[in-house]
């Protein structure tokens, strides 16, 4: 069997931990495949570049998720209702397109599956997970800072709201912080006593940034179920590896992935 070539697409790519995960299991699997980066500079050559590249799949990052979405000939259900592909694998010439941060997002959850969940923030990761949650049957009210980015979750029918009129008297299982805040500092989407307030009632926290936030911090300090997003990084790995193999593997197979990271 020819060796199959796969990569990652994005700006930038150097950090990305994704050659790792991918390259770990095909070796463990003895497949004849290899996984690398690729630093993407213009999004209308994406296309163009799998194809000269002589790719058989690809995971797309920030910020070409819906430029990959647009180059698309094909699209799984969720990334249609999403309008952002993060994995493109090539069947019959034809770019097939899915977003498996969606399922890698519940996989993650460990089974926990919230009566309703508050998504904090209104971009593509929290597209992601509103739908993912939705289809699982998870009441999901999306808050953000902004007004702009809400109006496409109202068109797909979920409530809406943003952090300042959020009222921190609501009671959610399960609060998700999709925003970017965090991510360089030690900064809070909103107001520390509103979120301090609605941390309390919850059961589960989690942040979609890798490492442990001040949000985090603070579902710690308040004794709650807490997670960063390193595992749902791996899960929506495993689901794009799943589909680049074109086989179903043993969940277990998300162990050796754990392990080449951890
Ligand atoms: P987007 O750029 O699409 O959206 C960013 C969101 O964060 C917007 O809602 C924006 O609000 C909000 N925001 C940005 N800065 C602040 C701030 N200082 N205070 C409050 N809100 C803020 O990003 P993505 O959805 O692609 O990614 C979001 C996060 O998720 C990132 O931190 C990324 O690292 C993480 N991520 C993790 C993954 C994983 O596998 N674990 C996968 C993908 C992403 P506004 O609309 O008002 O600008």
């Amino acid at each position: 069997m020819n060796k199959k070539l796969f990569a990652l697409f994005g700006n930038p790519v150097s950090h990305s931990k994704s050659p790792l995960l991918h390259n770990s299991l095909f070796k463990h699997l003895a497949i004849n495949a290899c996984y690398t980066r690729y630093l993407l500079q213009d999004s209308n050559l994406l296309k163009e570049k799998f194809l000269s590249l002589g790719l058989d799949g690809i995971n797309i990052t920030v910020p070409f998720k819906e430029d990959a979405y647009n180059a698309c000939d094909e699209l799984d259900e969720y990334a249609k209702s999403i309008g952002a592909v993060n994995t493109i694998v090539l069947r019959d010439g034809k770019l097939h397109g899915f977003n498996t941060d969606a399922p890698g997002f519940i996989a993650s959850l460990d089974g926990f599956l919230p009566a309703n969940a508050l998504i904090l923030g209104a971009g593509g990761t929290a597209r992601a997970l509103a739908f993912a949650l939705k289809a699982n049957g998870v009441d999901v009210v999306i808050a953000n800072r902004s007004e702009g980015r809400l109006q496409f979750f109202r068109q797909n029918g979920f409530k809406t709201t943003t952090f300042d009129v959020l009222d921190g008297d609501s009671n959610f299982e399960l609060i998700v912080n999709t925003t970017s805040a965090g991510l360089l500092s030690d900064e809070l989407p909103f107001e520390k006593s509103k979120l301090a307030e609605l941390l309390s009632k919850t059961k589960f926290a989690y942040d979609c940034i890798y490492s442990e936030t001040l949000f985090l911090k603070m579902a710690k300090g308040l004794g709650k179920k807490h997670k960063n997003g390193l595992d749902m990084l791996i899960c929506q790995a495993f689901f794009a590896f799943k589909l680049f193999i074109d086989e179903e593997i043993d969940k277990k197979m998300i162990g050796i992935m754990k392990e080449a990271v951890s």
